[in-house]
């Protein structure tokens, strides 16, 4: 086969066969087809798209072009969850053992930060001791014991997708639907669920920002999971604005433990709400959706939530009682706040420019071989729908004091926010779900 001729055939709008694709797949990780002709096929992707049938075969090749986990040791049904990714998305840290407590059994590999987004790998790591590279062995017998453990995604989980995706993050080839939607399910097939829900996120803050193509992914990547033998639901959900008020590392482990301590902003709950009943539904373990609900209500009220996280923290070598005390979590050399320079009510928070003035501050990381600082963040004191006057906090920035990175993340966080003189109800939160049988709209 000849990889000049596979390029062209993309280029001009043909479908490629699954010999095809897997040749493609396959030389590439194996190091025979170079990366440029690569990107050449990846760009050819992004301008022609790909039918569906060719998006299964990439996801398929993508999937097994490394180990797939075997979960078969853990009785029962295994549900995980993925987001597309999003600004203070902490959703994982809340999610995963409140599903637990409520019977279901998740064994979640999960990923750092991606672009502007945050990763639940690099906030785990702001726990002091805690593990995410565990063995085979032992993630197995964690779940078994306690039903969630949260470990990152190994080398060896569809290496085709790693090397991909750092072509794509380098020639603007990462915001394409075919190119995602193969990037997360062949990780999440490779990972060995029964069944997944899908966080799609759509709004400024999203790889999608528009709401059609937010739809088009999830219909995609319900269809992909769906014909690989997997359950499979998907969420779309807004990324207008950052989500809840916490932007960085440890600054969101505490605002995950206040919520599930019952005191969490309400949009976080609200989806944690909804993920965890599609997680429960599909794992059989309520009767409708409004038991599922009342699951996951009743393990954030009666602290069995917070319990399981502090379980996992100990199982996965982590100092619980960081947790049941958060002011031991890490904190920045100084909070700086952040004041209002207009008046009105904010009508927009652009969540991608917050998301990389947190960076900024030092809560990310500018290529794969910096570190970061798990300490340093935003706090958000206002949300879109908040009145406020010139000179209130906007927010406070966890900074370790480098008047450099402050003074460019202020410019940029002050450029995120939107006014008008007239009250604006906060954005919706949850647009669409997505099954095998429709879509439902909300
Ligand atoms: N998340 C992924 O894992 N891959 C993408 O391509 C985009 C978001």
């Amino acid at each position: 086969m000849n990889v000049y001729e596979l390029i062209k055939k993309k280029r001009d709008g043909f479908e490629l066969s699954k010999t095809e694709i897997r040749f493609l797949i396959d030389e590439f990780v194996a190091g025979q087809i170079p990366d440029y002709q690569m990107t050449a096929f990846l760009m050819a992707v992004y301008f022609k798209g790909m039918t569906d049938r060719e998006c299964v075969e990439l996801t398929m090749a993508m999937a097994n072009s490394g180990d797939r986990v075997d979960l078969s040791a853990i009785e029962g049904f295994k549900v995980d969850k993925h987001s597309t990714g999003g600004v203070g998305d902490k959703t994982t840290l809340v999610l995963a053992p409140l599903v637990a407590a409520g019977g279901g059994i998740v064994p979640k590999m999960t990923g750092r930060e991606l672009g502007h987004t945050g990763g639940t790998v690099d906030k785990l790591e702001s726990i002091p001791g805690l593990q995410t590279v565990l063995s085979k062995e032992k993630f197995i017998e964690v779940v078994n014991d306690i039903h969630v453990c949260l470990i990152a995604q190994t080398a060896s989980l569809a290496p085709a997708d790693k090397k991909i995706y750092a072509l794509r993050n380098a020639t603007a080839t990462v915001d394409s639907i075919p190119l995602i939607a193969a990037s997360i399910l062949s990780k999440k097939l490779a990972a060995g669920s029964d069944g997944i829900v899908l966080d799609v996120k759509t709004g400024r803050g999203a790889f999608t920002p528009s709401y059609d193509d937010a739809l088009e992914l999830a219909k995609t990547m319900v269809k992909i999971g769906e014909g690989a033998g997997r359950r499979v639901v998907a969420l779309v959900t807004g990324m207008e604005q950052p989500l809840g008020r916490a932007i960085g590392n440890a600054i969101e482990v505490k605002e995950a433990v206040q919520t599930l301590r019952g005191h969490g902003p309400g949009d976080l709950v609200e989806l944690v709400t909804q993920l965890g009943s599609d997680m429960l539904l599909e794992s059989n373990l309520a009767p409708s959706r409004k038991e599922a609900q009342s699951i996951i209500a009743e393990n954030i009220a009666n602290r069995n939530g917070l319990n399981r996280l502090l379980e996992l923290v100990a199982a996965q070598g982590g100092d619980p009682s960081v947790l049941a005390n958060t002011d031991l979590l890490l904190q920045p050399r100084e909070k700086i706040e952040v004041k209002s320079e207009t008046t009105g009510y904010v009508t927009a928070i652009n969540a991608l420019e917050v998301g990389l003035a947190s960076k900024m501050l030092g809560a990310g990381r500018n290529n794969n071989e910096d570190s970061l600082d798990h300490s340093n963040g935003i706090y958000l004191e206002k949300k879109i729908g908040d009145k406020v006057a010139a000179g209130d906090p906007l927010a406070v920035f966890y900074s370790d004091g480098d008047e450099e990175k402050i003074n460019a993340a202020r410019e940029k966080f002050l450029a995120a926010y939107s006014y008008s003189p007239n009250r604006v109800d906060p954005p919706k939160l949850i647009h669409a779900r997505v099954t095998k049988d429709g879509i439902e709209e909300f």
